[in-house]
């Protein structure tokens, strides 16, 4: 295990971006947080979640997936795709990390692999940082996950923790070993003694969060139809506007649409961020599948709390990141629907 005096971190961001782009939570002047990629003179933040999720990183809003260049009567197929130089990315939360192993089991864990999504995945190295002091949105907990980083079970290729006047960094894989091999002179040895007492502190404060003790064992067992015909449905789609921001937010949302833009020379195929909550979302030919926002705001809790446990070993596809508690802007969130649910059954 390395460490580094807080007030030099900036050498070790220095040091790692000799080679690769480095991006590390940066405030803005409204005081909210967001990666930016480290230059000399931006400051750290001490924030504890971004707006945005690290999901950008890997699963940018928009990006461009195949060129049509016009030539006479016929198209030549051009791939966009430049070389994705090497990056890391760091103070990623236990939950925003979390939601890489699920954005993994669809586009990377199962054929057809989506090789702009591994090329990412590929060329960037997540440095996972401790929750000093999770907030009242947070529910990480609740799904089992750890922000105090003391089990290996968490994801990330380093583990990092901001304790007694240094931050702590330990590799988890070849690629984080490869990291802290490269950057080593910045670093002194530590050991893993410093961080117990910091680890036990993140624990009992996670378990007095207001949602730590959220019961999903009622979702984890009621069976799909009944959950699908659920009176909650009601209240939940009431006051929702359809704006999509849940999703936006949310680190495991994945879906994309596909759309073309005619240049005049050039036909470019874009993907972008879709959102279940949208009443064009999946809009076919024939008709749409979802005609009222009852049925939108119900795919996307049945989504992360029984159709995509039912196909990935019972894991839910939330990790209690409480974004979407702080964004909606009429208060409807994930805690409220498990809650409602909880009530009717
Ligand atoms: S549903 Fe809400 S709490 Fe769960 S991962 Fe998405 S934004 Fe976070
Ligand atoms: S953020 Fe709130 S209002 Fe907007 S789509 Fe999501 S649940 Fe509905």
């Amino acid at each position: 295990m390395y460490s580094i005096s807080e007030d030099k971190i900036d050498l070790f961001f220095e040091a790692a971006a000799k080679t690769q782009d480095v991006y590390i939570p940066v405030e803005n002047s409204s005081g909210k947080s967001n990666f930016e990629k480290y230059e000399k003179g931006i400051k750290l933040s001490k924030c504890l979640k971004t707006v945005r999720s690290a999901k950008d990183f890997f699963f940018p809003k928009a990006e461009n997936l195949v060129n049509y260049i016009k030539e006479g009567k016929s198209f030549k197929v051009e791939d966009p795709r430049k070389d994705v130089k090497d990056f890391v990315v760091f103070g990623v939360r236990a939950c925003d990390a979390a939601s890489f192993n699920i954005i993994d089991s669809v586009y990377l864990n199962q054929t057809p692999v989506d090789t702009y999504y591994k090329n990412r995945r590929d060329h960037g190295t997540v440095i996972t940082l401790a929750c000093n002091n999770p907030e009242r949105t947070c529910f990480c907990s609740a799904y089992g996950l750890d922000p105090s980083l003391s089990s290996s079970e968490n994801a990330g290729d380093v583990f990092a923790w901001n304790c007694d006047g240094k931050y702590f960094f330990d590799a988890k894989t070849e690629k984080g070993k490869k990291l802290l091999e490269s950057v080593k002179d910045v670093f002194e040895n530590s050991t893993e003694e410093k961080i117990k007492d910091l680890q036990k502190e993140i624990t009992d404060k996670i378990a007095q969060v207001p949602f730590a003790a959220l019961d999903l064992e009622k979702i984890k067992k009621l069976p799909m139809l009944d959950m699908f015909n659920a009176k909650a449905w009601d209240k939940v789609a009431e006051p929702c506007l359809g704006c999509g921001t849940c999703t936006y937010v949310c680190p495991t949302c994945m879906c994309f649409d596909v759309r073309d833009f005619d240049s005049g020379k050039k036909i470019e195929q874009v993907r972008c961020y879709d959102s279940c909550m949208y009443s064009d979302f999946t809009q076919m030919a024939a008709e749409n599948p979802r005609h009222t926002q009852k049925e939108r705001s119900r795919q996307r809790f049945m989504h992360k709390l029984k159709y995509y446990p039912m196909a990935k070993e019972n894991v839910f596809a939330c990790v209690g990141c409480g974004r979407c508690l702080e964004s909606c802007p009429v208060n409807m969130n994930i805690v409220k629907v498990i809650k409602m649910l909880n009530e009717e059954f």
